[in-house]
């Protein structure tokens, strides 16, 4: 698994393609620039999604990748929040972890670094046994990192329900927050997704360090304030934006079909339409959306799933099980057909966003997908669906409720101008921001490692 001389490093995404991506991002950086060593360790319920599959599918020979043994959840409830289903995956692998650690250092090829991200923490017991320096890649933004290093905080000071508290929460570095846009598993402090949340960010403070995929110019205040020295916090390292530099296949019909279609049409012109690698809308959302594309005469390409009464219903298998086209309103293909191109499930986003003929993204404010919009200047629609989408949403936050078709018309109507992205790529550049960090990170690796030889 490792090479010699080189210092290896282990990785491991926690279930959701949102989570794999820029970790392998970050995984190419390490390797490329810094000469590590690195090996996806994964970890799952179910064998993995064909999402999954093709990320890891196109990484260079250069990262290793590693499936630990499916975890049991057989006795997990399938109403169960992905949440609790994330952690519980990672948790439950801890024993299959340890059995690869031991072997590795048998064979005195352990690593010496483990990266985690938010639902990992759970296999510092494992790291720490093997005297494994452990990290975690925060994949979301400098804000909700802050807001999350005081959720104990808040755990112990507030007593009702988040979403009850009639202030909004003002933490130092993180805009003021009202309880209701808190992330999704804090609307529910008794659902074991709270607990796991906060099971997770509680071991935060065991990190020898965060990488956070933000960068000072977009968060200039929020990273000044995290990199402040405080107790129970690791150090803070923005490395960002990690972005998905993509695995375009063009013998995968949809892929090609996207982008030969985006080809004829004129600058600028089309509003991608998705809601990431799980998003889901509900049978009236989804009937509102089409109605507002077909009304607006804007050009568009719109990623559907089969509707569902849960947003996050498709988390963990991007692809539709059912055929999402049979729930278009009738006549809509034909209606939108001169301006419109529907793709089912999965797109190639990454080719679609630098695409000159796409002007605007509505999008349910993932982060990667928030990053890739900024990189490429292309102006957002914000429509967050779960997670701490509501956290990202920057440009428009719908009313509660159902958004209408006349929201859907006006908001596409008013589209901003795309833009010139890359100024924000300065912070990559050698002697950029983010470089600098990961810079210092790999340095202390490099002693870890150096310790760890000597001993
Ligand atoms: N993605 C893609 N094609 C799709 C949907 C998503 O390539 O049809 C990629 C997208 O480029 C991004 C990631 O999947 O890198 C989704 O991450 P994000 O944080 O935006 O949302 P999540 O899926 O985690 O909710």
């Amino acid at each position: 698994m490792a090479e010699a001389n080189s210092s290896h490093v282990a990785i491991i995404p926690s279930p959701g393609i949102g989570h794999l991506i820029p970790l392998v991002e970050l995984a190419k950086r390490l390797v490329d620039n810094h000469g590590f060593t690195v090996t996806f360790v994964i970890p799952g319920d179910s064998p993995p999604s064909k999402a999954q599959r093709s990320v890891l599918n196109s990484l260079p020979s250069s990262i290793a990748s590693f499936f630990l043994p499916p975890a049991d959840l057989s006795d997990v409830p399938s109403t169960a929040r992905i949440e609790t289903r994330i952690s519980l995956t990672v948790t439950r692998s801890n024993p299959a972890l340890r059995e690869l650690f031991r072997s590795l250092s048998a064979e005195k090829r352990l690593q010496v670094v483990l990266v985690v991200d938010i639902f990992g923490t759970d296999a510092f017991d494992v790291a720490i046994e093997f005297h494994v320096s452990p990290y975690i890649f925060y994949a979301s933004n400098a804000n909700v990192l802050t807001f999350l290093l005081h959720l104990p905080m808040l755990d112990e000071t507030v007593s009702c329900e988040f979403r009850d508290l009639i202030e909004p929460v003002m933490i130092p570095g993180c805009i003021p927050i009202t309880g209701k846009d808190f992330v999704d598993p804090c609307q529910d402090r008794n659902d074991d997704s709270y607990k796991w949340l906060l099971h997770n960010v509680k071991r935060f403070k065991e990190a020898e360090g965060i990488l956070v995929n933000s960068f000072i110019d977009l968060e200039p205040n929020t990273i000044k304030i995290l990199q402040e020295p405080a107790p129970d916090k690791p150090p803070v390292y923005p490395i960002g934006p990690l972005v998905n530099s993509g695995s375009y296949d063009a013998n995968v019909h949809d892929e090609y079909k996207c982008l030969n279609w985006l080809d004829s049409q004129p600058f600028g012109s089309v509003q991608y339409v998705s809601f990431g690698s799980g998003g889901t809308l509900t049978c009236e959302q989804f009937n509102e959306l089409a109605f507002g594309l077909a009304e607006s005469g804007k050009r568009f390409i719109w990623v559907i799933r089969s509707p569902s009464g849960i947003a996050s219903s498709s988390y963990f298998n991007p692809h539709s099980q059912t055929d999402p086209f049979s729930f278009l309103p009738q006549g809509f293909l034909d209606q939108t057909k001169e301006k419109g191109l529907v793709v089912g499930s999965w797109a190639p986003q990454t080719q679609i966003l630098t695409h000159t003929s796409v002007g605007g993204f509505l999008t349910h404010c993932g982060w990667n997908s928030t990053l890739e919009s900024i990189v490429n200047g292309i102006p957002l629609i914000a429509w967050p669906l779960y997670a701490e989408q509501k956290m990202n949403a920057l440009l428009l936050v719908g009313e509660d409720g159902i958004v209408g078709r006349e929201e859907v018309v006006r908001v596409l109507k008013e589209g901003a101008i795309r833009d010139d992205g890359s100024v924000w790529l300065r912070v990559l550049r050698d002697d950029g921001f983010s470089t600098k960090s990961l810079n210092e990170v790999s340095l202390k690796w490099r002693a870890h490692q150096r310790k760890i030889d000597q001993e």
